[in-house]
């Protein structure tokens, strides 16, 4: 009796070519004017969704730009208009929803616990 195994090498897989990624390059497509901010172009990047975006499209004079420009050496702290009104309306929450905790006689212990847990 004689068992026959069948050779896995002469299988051949379809070899999966990448087509994504093939024209990576370093490139950033302004979120405001959808066209790309080159290097030579005055861009800024949100610190909150990684957005890109010329100076000239968040109206940020040149004065702004190279203040934030020389502060490279650590982070730049810079939202888009839609970052920045995202992190308003959650201050804003996070703002009401104390206020009205301690407002409430009967405040759920555990829930503020948790919330002053949190550094
Ligand atoms: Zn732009
Ligand atoms: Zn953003």
């Amino acid at each position: 009796m004689t068992t026959r195994k069948p050779s896995i090498s002469e299988v051949k897989k379809p070899q999966k070519t990448m087509t994504i990624g093939s024209s990576v390059t370093k490139n950033y497509d302004c979120e405001v004017c959808e066209s790309v901010v080159k290097a030579e172009d005055k861009g800024i990047e949100c610190e909150i969704c990684k957005g890109w975006f010329h100076t000239g499209c968040v109206d940020l004079t040149d004065n702004e730009y190279e203040m934030l420009a020389s502060h490279k050496l650590g982070t730049i702290h810079w939202y888009c208009t839609t970052c920045n009104v995202i992190s308003v309306e959650l201050l804003r929450l996070v703002f009401g929803l104390q206020e009205n905790l301690s407002k409430k006689v009967t405040r759920p212990k555990r829930l503020i616990s948790a919330l002053h847990g949190q550094p």
